[in-house]
């Protein structure tokens, strides 16, 4: 186990479980003290500006920019929304599938689009998010209110507790990775590149859109939206839904932003189990589009390795500390419509 083991607040690794159903030996304890918010008034200007150009970018998008270029911002959103959870969530941070590098040079490329930070940067804040969440370690700890685990977390400075036990936080496999070392190490100039200048160009050049559109609505527009869709699975998801599989945490399953998020918002889930590739238990994938990108990626061989939970574990799990609201774990649940228990053969059938 990963050192300050007695204070870890949530499983990261199948190695972190120390139960049969892969849960921590003790309930998890939520926690926020009362530090004080230390402004940075550099990312209140960035955010604020962001915010306003993007709401007029929205107006643009709907009623003054060429087709091609609301497509095209569409087509963004979707491939930067990619590079967050197919790459720097389920890939890096998680490390719940593998990829080869064509695969892994596709997604920091849609990662840089995303400018989110590097995603080295980005899997060190998500696994601590997960092994100390809802504490001060926790980078948008949920317990601060809705605000601060949505935006509020990144315009303050960072909690002490997070610097403290973030030193101990083993990222040697990331690192490890050359192609996410280069995108860090010349990140200032790649990111601008692929964020907002060409998002730019290209609807300017190719179609001729207008300067202004081409900025406000494929630029910021699209990147304030995948922003703020991400934001909600750490501010929506840890706070509105059910929990099926542990009623002790936060976290809960939240069908709206798992549509926004390409299949994110199963949130519940995923804490308990997060190295599941699939980041929910699910008999189809429609609403999961990144696992569908994963299992595409499979069938031709640059996805391998995929990491997934069984159905046994998972009921015993939804048995023991679940809400009640799993949809059906199996013979007796609650939910089990009379007509499918009256219906059912059995054979031998003897109830005690
Ligand atoms: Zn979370
Ligand atoms: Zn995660």
């Amino acid at each position: 186990m990963a050192p300050n083991a007695t204070d870890v607040n949530g499983v990261l690794f199948e190695d972190d479980a120390a139960t049969p159903d892969m849960a921590l030996p003790n309930l998890p304890v939520q926690k926020a003290d009362n530090y004080p918010k230390k402004f940075v008034w550099r990312n209140i200007i960035a955010f604020a500006y962001l915010h306003l150009a993007a709401i007029y970018g929205g107006y643009l998008f709907l009623f003054s920019a060429k087709w091609q270029t609301d497509i095209f911002a569409y087509i963004l959103y979707v491939m930067s929304g990619l590079g967050i959870t197919a790459g720097a969530h389920r890939l890096w941070a998680h490390k719940s599938y593998k990829a080869k590098w064509p695969l892994r040079l596709i997604l920091v490329f849609f990662n840089t689009l995303a400018f989110q930070d590097s995603a080295i940067d980005w899997s060190r804040d998500h696994r601590m998010h997960h092994k100390y969440s809802e504490t001060d370690a926790d980078p948008h700890n949920a317990t601060r209110g809705f605000f601060f685990s949505h935006i509020g977390w990144l315009l303050v400075r960072k909690h002490p507790e997070l610097k403290k036990k973030g030193k101990g936080l083993d990222l040697s496999d990331l690192y490890a990775d050359p192609i996410l070392c280069f995108q860090k190490k010349y990140y200032l100039i790649l990111m601008p590149l692929c964020c907002f200048i060409m998002p730019t160009v290209i609807p300017v050049y190719f179609w001729g859109e207008t300067w202004i559109n081409a900025f406000l609505v494929a630029a910021l527009f699209r990147y304030a939206f995948i922003l703020n869709v991400t934001w909600l699975v750490n501010s929506a998801a840890h706070k509105w839904g059910h929990k099926p599989y542990d009623k002790n945490i936060k976290p809960s399953e939240n069908l709206s932003v798992a549509i926004f998020a390409l299949g994110e918002g199963f949130h519940n889930y995923h804490h308990t189990f997060p190295w599941d590739y699939k980041t929910a238990e699910l008999g189809n994938n429609r609403l999961n589009f990144t696992t569908n990108f994963i299992n595409f990626f499979a069938k031709i061989g640059w996805a391998y390795d995929m990491k997934t939970v069984s159905d046994e574990i998972v009921q015993k799990r939804v048995n023991r500390t679940g809400d009640g609201s799993h949809h059906l774990w199996g013979w007796g649940d609650k939910d089990q419509p009379k007509e499918e228990v009256d219906a059912a053969i059995r054979i031998n059938p003897k109830d005690d």
